[in-house]
């Protein structure tokens, strides 16, 4: 008896030190990054990051998020070099993943040239690029069409040149994909020319004999012009329901141009005239038309050419080092990627326990939110209410942005059945026939839209390779990238408190973009809705909005997520209705609610310069904006009402 006892004792023990050990890592590395020289009511930032840098100076990562990247990455270098070992089907889905790793890894230089793509994509069948003919006078200038040479670059992912197409949930009804039209967009440097001088050099590289500069000045002069025609025709502050639907035949005769030509060569299929699509910016469309109809043609395919190369860039890693190549088999093969992943690093035993505990934090979050409804604080109608209340039951979460079907891997292999690579070195035919690949999928929504159980998101290549959380919008559905799942975001044995505050605030932060400005406009279905129009311009939540704008961000939305996202993780953690145990833990005197904080906190550390940030404000701002408007940090740390940089008594709140 003694010794059973002895034994069971033991393997308490044992669980108790194990926790213990978690507990006590995660702790001291919060620690280690904490700067106390530094007052927490002064500049939280700098007390809870200002020692990040240290021990980070030779890491390729600049943040938390990157450092898991980083290791899923590794992981697959692992798996895909095992791969090597092993004798493969050649059709299967392994064969392909290491076919494209392979030529990554293998390809030459010359394979991965600008130059060498636009060789394999020229701009229609009977003609090349005009830098490669002999004297550039010889280029066929009557053969270029450049909607056409556009329906063909679209095939490879390009969009957002001299117009936008693409297919997108039909406004009212997520349920159905529609095609929609619209003016291009030129606010991010992607999105445009790049400075003359890359220019110039970028078409040295491609091979063009001419005069660059002259080309350059010319093509810049041409983007810079339709750029003024977009901006001279846009409708600003149009809802999204601004829009004209129109048959092909009815775009060909308004707009001009050979639409129904251009998305049978983007379909590859037959495209019945009176096959309807939506139109946003139909004055811009018109201008476009008699604007390129007299434009040197020379000019206009260059222009194409170059947005091309710069889409090109902006898709590959440009590098045949082991990391890279196996984020870049991760970017261009999501599905596979993460299923090859899961398979190994997140057996059953290991994924299910985790999804539990996710999915249970998730209900909690939502039944918080309801509590916030209830008390009512922006004065909302029944109707109005029960509207919110409808869509944050609806809303559901995806752990690894995958298909909830029953056989995971009959769907997967099916997905990329009709994927051939080449088992050759030529980078750049795979990576096109990969872009090819990943366009035709997302256009076959047209026709076949994922349903709830089936869905996951065929993703752009940056949110591939990313493990952060993301909401989708139409779907309402968070994503969780499998990367999440690891130290110190999810430590499975952890105390509560590490697993609450960073993790629960991340996902707290999704589930509030179904509930800020742009995301209430969209019901429990994902369809456009005007009641949720209503809510978001009701005077209390237009105040709430406004008052986040004293200080100027050009992403509000992100700021509402993450202003109602940590009052949301708190208040589960610390509410009046909390079920968490809030005596002191055993392994540190540090308050649990400052220890809450200083983790969320050190989720925005970073080197990154701050001029970097995309689609964000920088972490530095986003972190202050975030606690300066929440009363209860202002507590927990003791700061001085007004006397404290971190503690102003004026603060916003949304819900
Ligand atoms: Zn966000």
């Amino acid at each position: 008896m003694c010794c059973i006892l002895n034994i069971e004792a033991r393997v308490i023990n044992h669980n108790i030190n194990k926790n213990n050990n978690t507990d006590t890592q995660l702790l001291q590395q919060i620690l280690s990054y904490v700067n106390e020289s530094v007052a927490p009511c002064d500049d939280f930032y700098q007390y809870a990051c200002g020692k990040w840098h240290e021990g980070q100076q030779l890491n390729s990562y600049n943040e938390i998020v990157g450092m898991l990247d980083h290791r899923v990455n590794e992981r697959l270098v692992t798996l895909l070099e095992q791969l090597e070992q092993r004798k493969l089907q050649p059709d299967s889905l392994e064969a392909k993943m290491l076919s494209f790793y392979r030529t990554c890894r293998q390809s030459t230089n010359v394979q991965r040239y600008s130059k060498h793509y636009l060789e394999l994509v020229p701009p229609n069948a009977q003609i090349t690029w005009p830098q490669f003919v002999n004297s550039s006078s010889h280029w066929a200038a009557n053969k270029f069409h450049w909607l056409e040479t556009l329906a063909r670059l679209r095939r490879y992912g390009m969009n957002n040149v001299l117009f936008k197409l693409d297919a997108q949930p039909a406004l009212k009804n997520s349920s159905s994909y529609v095609l929609m039209l619209d003016r291009p967009n030129f606010e991010s440097s992607t999105q445009r020319l790049r400075v003359l001088r890359i220019t110039n050099l970028m078409l040295q590289s491609m091979g063009y004999k001419g005069s660059q500069y002259e080309l350059a000045r010319s093509v810049a002069k041409l983007e810079l012009t339709v750029r003024e025609l977009a901006e001279r025709t846009a409708i600003y502050d149009a809802p999204p329901g601004n829009y004209e639907e129109l048959s092909l035949a009815q775009l060909e005769l308004y707009v001009g141009g050979k639409w129904r030509k251009y998305l049978e060569l983007l379909l590859e299929q037959r495209i019945p005239a009176n096959y309807k699509l939506y139109a946003y910016n139909v004055d811009y469309l018109v201008g476009l038309m008699r604007l390129l109809a007299d434009w040197d043609a020379k000019v206009l395919a260059s222009y194409l050419m170059l947005r091309f190369v710069q889409h090109l860039q902006f898709e590959t890693m440009d590098s045949d080092e082991r990391i890279e190549c196996a984020q870049d088999v991760r970017r261009n093969m999501e599905l596979a990627a993460n299923w090859l992943y899961a398979e190994h690093f997140l057996p059953h035993e290991q994924l299910q326990p985790m999804q539990a505990a996710q999915q249970q934090l998730f209900e909690q979050l939502r039944a918080q939110f309801l509590l916030q409804l209830n008390s009512n604080r922006l004065q909302l109608s029944t109707e109005q209410r029960q509207l919110l209340r409808e869509k944050i039951l609806n809303i559901s979460l995806n752990i690894g942005n995958m298909p909830q079907v029953a056989n995971r891997q009959q769907f997967v292999r099916q997905f990329y059945a009709d994927l051939q690579l080449i088992d050759n070195q030529d980078y750049a035919l795979n990576h096109l026939r990969l872009l090819e690949f990943r366009t035709r999928r997302w256009f076959e929504q047209l026709q076949q839209p994922a349903s709830a159980t089936n869905y996951f998101y065929i993703s752009d290549s940056e949110t591939a390779y990313s493990s952060s959380p993301y909401f989708m919008l139409r779907q309402n559905v968070v994503i969780l990238p499998y990367g999440i799942l690891q130290s110190p975001i999810w430590a499975q044995d952890s105390h509560d408190i590490f697993k609450y505050s960073l993790f629960g605030f991340m996902l707290a932060h999704e589930l509030m973009h179904g509930f800020e400005s742009q995301g209430l406009l969209y019901d429990t279905h994902g369809n456009f809705n005007k009641l949720g129009v209503q809510i978001s311009q009701s005077s209390s939540y237009a105040d709430s909005v406004s008052c986040l704008l004293q200080n100027e961000t050009d992403y509000v939305q992100e700021r509402e997520a993450d202003i109602a996202g940590i009052r949301l993780a708190y208040d589960l953690y610390f509410g009046l209705n909390s079920h968490f145990n809030q005596s002191q833990v055993s392994f540190t005197q540090l308050p649990l609610k400052q220890l809450f904080f200083l983790n969320v906190a050190q989720f925005f550390c970073g080197n990154a310069k701050s001029d970097s940030f995309v689609d964000h404000d920088s972490d530095e701002l986003r972190l202050r904006q975030m606690l300066i408007n929440f009363t209860p940090f202002a507590e927990a740390f003791g700061c001085q009402q007004d006397r404290d940089k971190m503690h102003p008594a004026d603060k916003c709140q949304l819900w």
